[in-house]
């Protein structure tokens, strides 16, 4: 659901692939992070001096890669126990002077479990004692085919240390997320994986991030697994302070109120209020599921929370004569939700509606409305709810009591906007007036054409234009509207190509209240 709202594919772009090296120690893991860091151009055009923040990115042709800048599985796994995979595709490096050995294959085993495609970076090509062969038959043996003896898998010689190979093995990322066909849509709220943590004197938490989805943006507010906060800063890799973050973009950022894990997903919400509310839920939630250990908190746990939180509310009141009647209500309330609206009982009880019912509900953000039944607010209740204006209601029908929810709960809902054609109008002839724009000289075929109507433009019988009109003109005058038969001058909001033979197709919206079903 959450992720639904940002899987408009129009707006999905493709984004730099994410990519993690691995391999036994000693075999150049360093080394080569270091190599692709330095031979990046950007550092130099950007004047900036590199600046470790856990993560960089180098671009080539025109394309960029993100390198997760600590060598080793540990992290990869680290972050993969926490739920979050923010590898795309992992480099296992492999000295062509010692050959596989045991944390090879671990991090190859890694890799596999995650379903992460890797490329193998055969290094050290340049010692004389070099024996990429061996590496090779190693491999395959373990059903790591090289691409050249008929596998599947890519094989890339480098060197670490003269930089031969560096080209190659950038060009092979670039090919294998081209295959994986990357994207994220930039114009969503952003969901950034949390790569390293630390405390900063004067600067408070400091998280390394990388952006999965959406744009992060300075002033976002967010929940961040336990913690939240608001982006205060955005440091890149080059040691530069921006303003957002782009989906695939490792950057720095502060506004934590604590320091967030690594591993934990960032997640962009509407406000303050609702970050720290859904924090604060989420850690109940762990230590539940901590003590009954059933089953992992998900992502996905943390986004229904989110979505849960962004559900507009109508705050409720309950009071009534008896107990089961108090449950009744309060089962019944609570099942009057969908994905937009809610209600929230916010206190219920036995009894007449008193002073303090009024105190409560006024407290309440929006303030809540008292649901009495069979029972009646007290006189002093009912003064102080005129004085601050809670509207007390009561009912002796629990299907009244529901159907005015309802009611109430339509009213939250977002009017739905219908669309209704108001005419059909031909342009014969074009003006040109200078300063102004094109004048559309029209016959109204069907309808009638009125001044604030939207208007399509239809050329050959494909809508290529939709927007409002900007003038509605008889001969000379502003008119209010144009019927069937008649002619008439149309000016059109941003559109100055209009041409003969172009049929426009004028609209109102109309909106209608929606209706809470259920
Ligand atoms: P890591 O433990 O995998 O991070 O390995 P390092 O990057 O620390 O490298 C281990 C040693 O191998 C260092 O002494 C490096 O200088 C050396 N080394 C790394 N890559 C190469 C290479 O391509 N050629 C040569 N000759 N030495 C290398």
């Amino acid at each position: 659901k959450y992720d639904e709202k940002c899987a408009n594919s129009e707006n999905l772009k493709e984004r730099p692939p994410i990519v993690t090296i691995m391999g036994h120690v000693d075999h150049g893991k360093t080394s080569l992070l270091d190599k692709i860091r330095n031979s990046r151009i950007t550092a130099k055009e950007a004047g900036g001096i590199t600046q470790h923040i856990g993560a960089y990115m180098v671009e080539k042709d025109g394309k960029k890669i993100t390198f997760i800048d600590t060598p080793g599985h540990e992290a990869f796994t680290e972050m993969r126990a926490r739920g979050a995979q923010v590898t795309d595709i992992a480099i296992i490096v492999v000295a062509a002077d010692d050959g596989v050995m045991p944390q090879t294959r671990e991090a190859i085993a890694h890799a596999q479990a995650a379903e992460v495609p890797f490329i193998i970076a055969v290094n050290k090509i340049d010692k004389p004692d070099a024996n990429p062969d061996l590496v090779k038959s190693q491999l395959a043996e373990m059903g790591i085919t090289p691409v050249e003896w008929g596998g599947e898998y890519e094989f890339v010689h480098v060197s670490a240390k003269t930089g031969e190979g560096i080209d190659d093995l950038l060009e092979t990322i670039l090919m294998q997320a081209e295959i994986m066909e990357l994207k994220a849509d930039p114009t969503c709220p952003a969901k950034a994986v949390v790569i390293e943590s630390r405390i900063e004197k004067g600067k408070g938490p400091v998280g390394t991030v990388i952006v999965k989805n959406g744009t992060l943006k300075k002033q976002d507010s967010f929940v961040c697994g336990i913690t939240y906060g608001r982006v205060r800063l955005i440091i890149d890799d080059l040691g530069k302070q921006k303003k957002e973050v782009k989906p695939g973009e490792p950057a720095e950022i502060t506004g934590f109120d604590e320091a967030p894990i690594a591993g934990d997903t960032l997640v962009v919400v509407e406000s303050d209020k609702l970050a720290k509310e859904t924090a604060d839920k989420w850690k109940t939630f762990l230590e539940e599921r901590e003590k009954s250990k059933s089953t992992k908190a998900t992502l996905e746990d943390l986004q229904k929370m989110i979505l849960e939180g962004e559900l507009k509310k109508l705050p409720v009141i309950v009071k009534a004569d008896t107990q089961g009647s108090v449950e009744a209500i309060k089962g019944s309330l609570s099942k009057l939700k969908n994905e937009e609206v809610k209600v929230d009982v916010i206190h219920s009880d036995v009894g007449a509606i008193t002073e303090n019912d009024v105190i409560l509900a006024k407290a309440s953000e929006p303030k809540a409305i008292i649901l009495g039944f069979n029972v009646r607010p007290t006189s002093g209740a009912k003064t102080k709810a005129k004085q601050e204006g809670i509207e007390i209601r009561t009912y002796s029908i629990i299907y009244d009591l529901l159907d005015d929810v309802k009611e109430l709960l339509s009213g939250l809902m977002t009017p739905k906007v219908k669309e209704e054609v108001t005419a059909t109008v031909e342009v014969r002839e074009t003006f040109n007036v200078p300063k102004v724009g094109t004048v559309a000289g029209c016959y109204v075929q069907d309808g009638v054409v009125h001044r604030g109507d939207f208007v399509r433009v239809i050329r050959d019988g494909v809508v290529i234009y939709d927007s409002k009109l900007a003038s509605l003109k008889r001969f000379k005058d502003d008119v209010k509207e144009v019927g069937k038969g008649f002619e008439c001058g149309i000016m059109i909001e941003g559109f100055n190509d209009i041409k003969v033979g172009d049929i426009l197709e004028t609209y109102q919206k109309i909106e209608e209240k929606a209706s809470f079903e259920g």
